[in-house]
C-alpha cells in the first residue's frame, strides 16, 4: 500500500484517505471526543463510567498516521474492556525525529495521571511503531522511577529500527500494508542518525526487567511477525509476564478492520479479555455486566450451541464465545458421516424456527444436508466471529463470581455465564470385545467412519441395530460382498419411506415462505403425537405399536427370520427406529442376520457363542453412545469446588432440564431429562436457549448478579418427574439408553408442549438470586 519513494506528504494523504475508508459497520456504540490538551481523540463507552484507560499510540512508522486511523478498533476495544481509549497525537518525523515522539508519549501519560487516573488502571499500548513507542515509554518510566501502568498492549509491534531488520525482514516478506523498502525508509527518517539500537527508538534492544505484563497480538503474514516472537522471548527471559495472541493468515494491523472482519473483532476481543484480567475490575460486577453484557461461554458449537449463539445475538448480547473442540461446527452432524446417515425427524421440522429452509432435498435430510444447513446458519447469523475452534474446555471452575475455564491446550479464560451445549450423542460407546486387537482388518465406530476402508465388494460386519446400525445396513446391503448384521436385541421398526422433495414442492416452499412455517408446525404435530404415545398409555400407543407389528408381519415372509426380528418388549421402549428399507435389506441373500451372542474376535472375523467364525474384512461398531456422559470429560466445579459428576453420581438432578442447584450462572442445553425421545433436538434446544437468554438479559440489565435453582424446587420437579416416568413406555421393561443409573428414564416424561410451557417464564421463587448491592444499579 505504501510507496517508498513517494513524498511523505503524499503518503500521509494516502493513509488519511485510507483511514476514512475503513468500514465501521459493526462499530459499537461509543462516544468519540477531542482529547483535551493532547490534541488527539478519546473513545469511550456511553452510559458507563469507564474504569480503565488505554493510552494508545497509533502506528505509521513514526512518520505518518493520526488518531483517526485507529478509531474503529479503539471503539471495539473501548466497548470490550469498558474502557476509555485515549489516542494522543504525537510529533512525527522527518520534521520531528526521535526522541520527539517519546517525549510526547511521556507527557501524555503524565497528563493522564495528573487528571487523577491511577496508574494501576492504565494500559499503555499501540500498533506497529506505536507499540514500540509504548514499550519505550514504560522503559523510560521504569528508568526514571515513575509509576508504571498495569500493562502494555502491543498490536503488530515494530520495536527494532536496525537496518538489518527494518530493511530486510526474514524471507523478504511483504504484506498488504508494508514492504521492507517502506520500513527501511521510515526507520531512517525516525531515527535520524541516532544509534539504531538505542532503546528509545528500538526498545527490543532495551532492558525488560521490571516491566509490567505485555499483551501482544501479532499477525502471521506480517513482515514484523518475527519481532513479536523476539519480544515475547526477551520479555519472558527477563521474568516479565507475556500473553501472545497469534493470528495466522492475517496481515499487519488487520485489527483495524474490527468493524467488518470477524477475525479482527475476535483478535480485539482476545486482547480485551487478556487486558481486563490484568486491570482487575474495581467496579461492581453489576457495572461491568451492564457495560459489556455478561461474558457468556458456550461449550460446543453443535446444533444447540449455535442456537444459543443466535438467540444471544438476537437479544443484542454480543459478548459470548462458542468453544468448539473440533475444527468445524455441527456436532453429531459433523462427526457422523456413515453411509446412509440421515435424520429421522422430517427436515421441515428438524431446523431452527428462525431459519426455515426451502432447500431440503429429502423429506428426511441426509447427514450432509443437515451439516450444510448448520454451517449456513452459522454464516447467516454471523456467528463465526464468536466461534473458537480447536478449543476444548476440559474444566470449568466457579471462582470469585465467574467461571474460570481451562482449555485442553493449557489456555485459560473467564466467563460470567457458562452454557453447556456438549450434546447427548457425543461420546461413542465402544465395547471391549475379547480378541479385538487380533482382528487384521479395520474396526471403527459409526461416529468415526473410516472412509479409507474398502467396503464395496468386501465382507463387512455391523454390530448393533439401533438407528445407526439400521441405516448403515440398509445403505450397504447390496454394495458389499456380504454383510453380517450382529443383533443383540431386535428392534421395532416403524415404516417411513424417505422420498425426494419434488422440484415443484421446493419451488413452492421457496416462493411462498408461509408454507415453510405451516410445514414446520405440521411436522411438529406429527412428532408430538409420537411423543404422546411414548409418555401416555392409551389408544395412541397401542395403534403405533400395532403399526410396527403389522410392518414386520407384512415385510418379512420367513417365519424363522421374523421370529428373530421380533422384540419381546413394547414398541418405542427403545428409541423408535424408522425405516422402510431395513426389512428388505436383511432379507437379501448377501445379508446375514446373526443373533448368536458375540464370543470374541479373531484375526479373520467374529466368533459367536456357538463357535461359528464369521469371516469379515472390516467391522463397524454401531454400538451407540455413552448417553450419560453429558459434559464429561469436562469437569465442572461449582460452589466450594463441588463436582457436578459427584452430584449426579446416583442420577441426574436438574431443574427443568436447564440448571443445577449449587452451580451459579450455569445452564444446560440438551441436559438430563430433555424431551429427546423421538423429537427434534433442535426444537428442544431452541426452547431451552430462549429460557436461558431471559436469564442472561436479566444479568445484563444488572437485575441479578448470580442465579441458581433452589434444591427444594429442583427436588420437587424431580419427584414429579419420577412419578410420571413410571407411565412412560421407556420404563415398560427393556434396556434402553434413556435409563439413568437410578433406573429412571432420563428423558422428559410429559409432552414437549409442557416443556415449552415450563420454560416460557422464569419463576423467581425457584431460584437463589444474588442481587446487586443497594445503590449499585438503582433498583
Ligand atoms: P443405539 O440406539 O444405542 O444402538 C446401539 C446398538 O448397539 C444396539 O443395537 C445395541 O444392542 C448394540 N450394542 C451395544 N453394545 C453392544 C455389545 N457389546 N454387543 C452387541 N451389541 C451391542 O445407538 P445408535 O444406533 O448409534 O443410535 C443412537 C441414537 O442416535 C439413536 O437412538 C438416535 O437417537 C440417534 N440417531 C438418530 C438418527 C436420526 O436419524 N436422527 C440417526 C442415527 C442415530 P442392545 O439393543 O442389545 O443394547
Amino acid at each position: 500500500m505504501f510507496v517508498p519513494l513517494a513524498p511523505v506528504a503524499v503518503q500521509r494523504a494516502l493513509l488519511g484517505a485510507a483511514s476514512r475508508m475503513i468500514p465501521a459497520r459493526a462499530q459499537p456504540a461509543v462516544a468519540v471526543d477531542a482529547a483535551e490538551g493532547l490534541a488527539g481523540e478519546v473513545v469511550s463507552v456511553r452510559e458507563v463510567v469507564p474504569q480503565r484507560v488505554v493510552l494508545y499510540f497509533h502506528g505509521g512508522g513514526g512518520v505518518l498516521g493520526s488518531p483517526r486511523q485507529v478509531r474503529v478498533m479503539a471503539c471495539h476495544l473501548a466497548r470490550a474492556m469498558a474502557a476509555r481509549v485515549v489516542v494522543p497525537r504525537y510529533r512525527l518525523a522527518p520534521k520531528h525525529p526521535a526522541p520527539a515522539a517519546l517525549v510526547d508519549a511521556v507527557n501524555a501519560y503524565q497528563r493522564l495521571l495528573a487528571e487523577g487516573t491511577a496508574p494501576g488502571r492504565v494500559v499503555v499500548g499501540g500498533d506497529s511503531v506505536g507499540a514500540g513507542l509504548a514499550l519505550a515509554l514504560v522503559m523510560t518510566l521504569r528508568d526514571r522511577s515513575l509509576p508504571l501502568p498495569a500493562a502494555v498492549l502491543m498490536v503488530c509491534p515494530w520495536a527494532d529500527m536496525s537496518p538489518d531488520v527494518a530493511g530486510s525482514r526474514p524471507g523478504g516478506r511483504a504484506d498488504a500494508m508494508l514492504s521492507p523498502g517502506v520500513l527501511a525508509r521510515w526507520a531512517r527518517a525516525y531515527t535520524a542518525g541516532r544509534a539504531v539500537k538505542d532503546p528509545a527508538v528500538s526498545p527490543l534492544h532495551g532492558r525488560f526487567e521490571g516491566l509490567p505484563p505485555l499483551v501482544i497480538s501479532s499477525a502471521g503474514d506480517d513482515p514484523l511477525a518475527p519481532e513479536a516472537e523476539q519480544l515475547q522471548e526477551r520479555a519472558a527471559r527477563a521474568g516479565v509476564d507475556v500473553v501472545h495472541h497469534r493470528n495466522p493468515g492475517c496481515w499487519h494491523d488487520f485489527h483495524f478492520w474490527a468493524g467488518v472482519l470477524p477475525a479482527a473483532r475476535r483478535a480485539v476481543g482476545q486482547l480485551a479479555q487478556s487486558l481486563i484480567r490484568l486491570v482487575p475490575d474495581h467496579q461492581s460486577s453489576g457495572d461491568r455486566l451492564r457495560a459489556v453484557g455478561p461474558r457468556v461461554g458456550i461449550v460446543g458449537a453443535g446444533p444447540a450451541g449455535l442456537c444459543m449463539g443466535v438467540k444471544l445475538r438476537q437479544a443484542g448480547l454480543e459478548n459470548f464465545t462458542l468453544f468448539e473442540k473440533a475444527g468445524e461446527v455441527g456436532g453429531s452432524w459433523r462427526d457422523n458421516t456413515y453411509p446412509g446417515v440421515a435424520c429421522d425427524v422430517a427436515s421441515q421440522f428438524y431446523c431452527y424456527s428462525f431459519a426455515l429452509s426451502a432447500a431440503w432435498q429429502y423429506r428426511f435430510a441426509p447427514g450432509h444436508e443437515v451439516r450444510q444447513y448448520l454451517l449456513d446458519t452459522a454464516a447467516t447469523f454471523r456467528l463465526q466471529g464468536h466461534i473458537r475452534t480447536h478449543s476444548e474446555v476440559v474444566e470449568a471452575r466457579w471462582q470469585q463470581g465467574r467461571w474460570r475455564l481451562r482449555l485442553a491446550d493449557g489456555g485459560l479464560d473467564d466467563v460470567d455465564v457458562l452454557v453447556a451445549a456438549t450434546g447427548v450423542l457425543r461420546v461413542p460407546h465402544t465395547p471391549d470385545f475379547k480378541g479385538q486387537d487380533r482382528f487384521r482388518g479395520p474396526v471403527f465406530h459409526s461416529a468415526a467412519w473410516d472412509h479409507g476402508a474398502a467396503l464395496t465388494g468386501a465382507r463387512i460386519a455391523v454390530i448393533g441395530n439401533g438407528s445407526s446400525g439400521v441405516q448403515i445396513t440398509t445403505a450397504l446391503a447390496g454394495r458389499t460382498e456380504h454383510l453380517h448384521l450382529f443383533q443383540r436385541t431386535p428392534q421395532w421398526i416403524f415404516p417411513v419411506p424417505n422420498r425426494k422433495v419434488s422440484p415443484a414442492v421446493r419451488a413452492l416452499m421457496r416462493n411462498v415462505p408461509p408454507l415453510r412455517r405451516v410445514s414446520y408446525h405440521f411436522y411438529r404435530l406429527v412428532q408430538e403425537v409420537f411423543g404422546l404415545a411414548a409418555t401416555r398409555p392409551g389408544l395412541l400407543r397401542w395403534t403405533l405399536a400395532q403399526a410396527c407389528r403389522l410392518h414386520l408381519r407384512l415385510a418379512v415372509a420367513d417365519p424363522a427370520l421374523r421370529a428373530k426380528l421380533t422384540p419381546d418388549y413394547r414398541p418405542m421402549c427403545k428409541r423408535q427406529v424408522f425405516s422402510a428399507g431395513f426389512y428388505p435389506a436383511v432379507q437379501r441373500p448377501d445379508v446375514t442376520l446373526v443373533t448368536e451372542p458375540i464370543s470374541h474376535f479373531d484375526e479373520h472375523g467374529i466368533v459367536t457363542a456357538d463357535g461359528v467364525l464369521h469371516r469379515v474384512d472390516a467391522i463397524v461398531l454401531a454400538t451407540g453412545f455413552d448417553t450419560h456422559a453429558y459434559l464429561r470429560p469436562m469437569a465442572v466445579h461449582g460452589h466450594a469446588g463441588t463436582r457436578l459428576e459427584d452430584v449426579w453420581a446416583d442420577g441426574a438432578f436438574v431443574y427443568r432440564t436447564v440448571a443445577v442447584p449449587g452451580f451459579a450462572n450455569f445452564f444446560l442445553l440438551m441436559g438430563p431429562h430433555s424431551p429427546i425421545g423421538n423429537h427434534s433436538f433442535i426444537a428442544i434446544a431452541e426452547t431451552q436457549a430462549d429460557y436461558i437468554t431471559q436469564w442472561i438479559k436479566r444479568l445484563a440489565r444488572g437485575e441479578v448478579r448470580t442465579v441458581h435453582p433452589t434444591t427444594a424446587a429442583t427436588a420437587d420437579f424431580n419427584d414429579q418427574l419420577r412419578r410420571a416416568a413410571r407411565d412412560t413406555v421407556w420404563a415398560s421393561g427393556c434396556a434402553n439408553w434413556y435409563t439413568g443409573p437410578d433406573g429412571v428414564p432420563e428423558t422428559w416424561p410429559w409432552s414437549t408442549r409442557r416443556h415449552r410451557r415450563l420454560l416460557r417464564r422464569i419463576e423467581d421463587s425457584d431460584f437463589h438470586l444474588e442481587l446487586p448491592a443497594a445503590g449499585e444499579h438503582g433498583l
